[in-house]
């Protein structure tokens, strides 16, 4: 099974998880925006039993997400990156493909959370597009 390895930004911490992931998101919500300092995270979605961390722990920070379920930050606390967000109502990480050390090759699949994009937003073409969840992924 291919590993996939990343870091974060001072290398204190690394994670690798095996497989491909199950999901691959932009994220357009205004948590998103403001952990970016950008319209959007791109985050590809891996079980939580497939991800293990390498190097370093993590810190972590718990905020309620839709429907009040918990989404668990998981961060460096030396450097500030944000490796991946625990989703724990459906048991995967969101990891950050910016943090992967071999991200060239990922493309979303869809793009989400879109009516709360700011109007400079970007959307990918060709890439389907969900207001909140797409039906039937616990946003409806
Ligand atoms: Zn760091
Ligand atoms: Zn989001």
């Amino acid at each position: 099974m291919e590993k996939h390895k990343g870091k974060c930004g001072c290398g204190e911490v690394e994670y690798e998880f095996e497989g491909e992931p199950i999901n691959s998101v932009f994220c357009y919500c205004t948590e998103c925006q403001v952990l970016t300092g950008s319209d959007k995270w791109f985050g590809v979605w891996v079980p939580v039993d497939k991800l293990k961390y390498t190097k370093g722990t993590p810190k972590k920070f718990t905020r309620i997400g839709d429907g009040g379920h918990e989404v668990i930050h998981n961060f460096c606390d030396h450097c500030g990156t944000t490796l991946c967000a625990e989703i724990t109502i459906g048991n995967f990480y969101s990891v950050g493909v910016s943090t992967l050390n071999d991200n060239k090759n990922y493309s979303p699949n869809m793009a989400i959370y879109a009516a709360s994009a700011p109007q400079w937003a970007v959307f990918p073409e060709g890439v389907p597009k969900f207001d909140i969840l797409p039906p039937g992924m616990g946003g409806d």
